[in-house]
């Protein structure tokens, strides 16, 4: 099962009936996320990795602690973007060894702390490769450095570009000949590369391209490494479907392009281990938002749901402050699913802006106050990378179910 049941007349998440875990939680709204969903979704992902290769978790797109703690022991490291994360990362029980710490505009005392726990930093500066050596030398502890490399290339297809072109993430290829040569201060011990191309590729071929230059690139690179290189993270990335007409990721080229990847690279670089962190294609099936209908209007013509939720709790559903086209995510009325009862309806929020939209003029069972709106395809992204204080509504709640 990798889907929310939605076989019944209502939604079942995590065995049961939603209006039942609404009361269980005790407040609407709130995101819950599928245990057995992240498991199965989880068992996936291992099925196309070749032996040897390491499956990371990238906190950021959901550092709910509990889920954090139940990932934990299903994954082979962490990456982490903040000393808070890397808080997050180590209560959970992460061994330090197999936690990366990634992100531009690191502060020196988040690379003291990262120093004084040991994980590993992916550099992406000289200013911080000069405030680590500092570090090792004050804590009289090596300081563990890969080298985030910003690529020579674009990844055509992805939805968010974070590497090639000018981007203030990492180190330009060009540039990382001249910083591996200067690689020698004391205490700073090199351990390999980290490149991270784009996130939400819906294409397994486009992700196969990528990974395919990413090892030229770090092949190429890494002969003027100072060390042997043992450490090759190829980055996250994986797609999740959101909108209409979008289909899931097809994972048979990523597998083939995995396996091609481990061979070279245990040709060229045969102490190297390769890492893989997702985020997004781990959790973000996996979880939903649930808000309560509050009203029912008509306006014009048009039918509007007024919800106790809305952007303040779920922006990427909004749409993002409006910056996009607005697509609909997947939307249904949880606890009517099989209402043969059906309208165009739009699902707006409590906030006092026409941005505060989870769904626009979509066909939905005919709800009444009191009904449970689901937004799916929400465990990524959603409660903390939300503006929660906009308008002063209430927080929403978290369960892991
Ligand atoms: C955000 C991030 C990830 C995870 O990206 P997804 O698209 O969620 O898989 C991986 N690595 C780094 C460095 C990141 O910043």
């Amino acid at each position: 099962m990798d889907r929310f049941d939605a076989s019944g007349a209502e939604l079942r998440v995590g065995g049961l009936p939603l209006s039942r875990l609404a009361e269980r939680v005790g407040q609407t709204p709130f995101y819950a996320y599928d245990r057995s969903l992240i498991a199965a979704r989880i068992a996936a992902v291992r099925l196309v990795l070749p032996p040897g290769v390491r499956l990371h978790y990238a906190i950021k797109a959901n550092p709910m602690a509990a889920l954090v703690g139940f990932l934990c022991p299903l994954v082979d490291g962490m990456d982490v973007a903040s000393a808070g994360e890397l808080k997050l990362a180590l209560d959970a029980g992460a061994d330090p060894l197999s936690i990366g710490f990634a992100g531009p505009g690191k502060r020196a005392a988040e690379l003291r702390q990262a120093v004084a726990s040991g994980v590993l930093l992916h550099v992406e500066s000289a200013r911080e490769l000069q405030l680590l050596a500092k570090a090792a030398q004050d804590l009289g502890m090596p300081a563990r450095v890969a080298l985030r490399i910003n690529p020579d290339f674009e990844l055509r297809g992805a939805g968010m570009h974070m590497g090639g072109g000018a981007k203030p993430f990492g180190i330009d290829a060009e540039q990382v000949p001249a910083m591996l040569r200067s690689m020698h201060q004391d205490g700073v011990v090199f351990e390999g590369f980290h490149a991270y191309p784009g996130s939400q590729n819906l294409r397994g071929e486009v992700i196969a391209e990528s990974l395919r230059r990413t090892v030229d690139m770090v092949l190429r690179l890494a002969q003027d490494a100072p060390a042997p290189v043992r450490y090759v993270n190829l980055g996250g990335g994986w797609g999740i479907p959101y909108f209409p007409g979008e289909r899931r990721l097809d994972l048979a080229p990523v597998a083939e392009a995995l396996a091609q990847a481990t061979a070279r690279l245990a040709q060229g670089l045969p102490a190297a281990e390769l890492v893989l962190e997702l985020g997004r294609y781990l959790v973000g099936e996996a979880g939903i938002y649930v808000a309560r209908v509050l009203d029912r209007k008509v306006s014009r013509g048009q039918v509007f749901l007024v919800t106790d939720g809305g952007m303040h709790h779920h922006l990427a559903a909004s749409g993002n402050f409006g910056q996009v086209i607005r697509r609909n995510y997947p939307v249904a009325i949880g606890n009517r699913l099989q209402s043969a009862e059906r309208e165009s309806a739009s699902v707006v929020g409590p906030l006092c802006t026409p941005l505060d939209v989870l769904a626009e003029k979509l066909e939905l069972a005919v709800a009444q106050p009191g009904d449970l709106v689901v937004v799916f395809q929400s465990g990524a992204y959603g409660a903390t990378a939300s503006p929660q204080t906009f308008l002063g509504h209430p927080a929403c709640v978290e369960v892991l179910v």
